[in-house]
């Protein structure tokens, strides 16, 4: 059994050297800026304040580290797509991303969209860097409580068909705010970790 409640920081990385490789399996999250990926970590967790260990949004280009229950690493990929980035730190988003998949450390790929909206041209490519690193992933269809119920399903057919999600990718509705998609996403992390689930 892993226990979620045992989640401490280990660092954040802004290069290769940072990265802890000593064979724990890395459950890797991502998703752009505003998305909701630190109210979707905090609600896997059942903590409050727990994904906001790296300053400021967009300031800083650097990957978290957590481990979990000494079993696995928690990985919080930069977020992407804002506003008013500079081609400098795209640049170096794009080379810390690259490094990072390029390491083979990934386990497991957890990608977050907004439900609400067609994925953007950068979740399309980080879309690509999952499918291209032969790991299994999962998509999180964040805000699910913003839209309609007969939305839903025509907006996970929009989200599949862009991302050009392979059919075995789980697209799961979620919803940081109420819970939902919660123990389904858990059950599949962990599944794929071939771990039991959270105590
Ligand atoms: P991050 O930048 O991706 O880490 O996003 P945050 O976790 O900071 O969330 C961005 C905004 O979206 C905040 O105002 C959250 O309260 C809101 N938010 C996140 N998830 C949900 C959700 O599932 N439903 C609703 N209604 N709002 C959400």
């Amino acid at each position: 059994m892993l226990n979620l409640h045992n989640a401490e920081f280990i660092r954040s990385a802004v290069s290769e050297r940072d990265f802890p490789a000593d064979g724990l399996p890395q459950i890797v999250f991502s998703g752009k800026s505003n998305v909701g990926k630190s109210s979707v970590i905090n609600r896997l967790l059942n903590r409050k304040n727990f994904a906001r260990v790296g300053g400021q949004p967009g300031k800083t280009i650097h990957i978290n580290f957590f481990l979990l229950d000494k079993q696995a690493y928690w990985v919080d990929l930069p977020g992407y797509g804002y506003a008013k980035v500079s081609k400098a730190e795209r640049d170096r988003w794009g080379a810390l991303i690259e490094q990072y998949f390029a390491s083979g450390l990934l386990s497991v790929g957890v990608q977050i969209v907004d439900i609400r909206h067609k994925p953007t041209g950068d979740d399309v490519t980080m879309a690509n860097w999952f499918r291209m690193s032969d790991m299994p992933w999962i998509v999180i269809a964040n805000k699910h409580d913003k839209i309609k119920k007969s939305q839903l399903e025509g907006n996970l057919n929009i989200i599949r068909q862009t991302l050009l999600l392979p059919e075995e990718v789980p697209l799961i509705p979620f919803s940081a705010e109420k819970g939902t998609g919660k123990d389904e996403v858990l059950a599949r992390i962990f599944d794929f970790l071939g771990k039991d689930g959270p105590a």
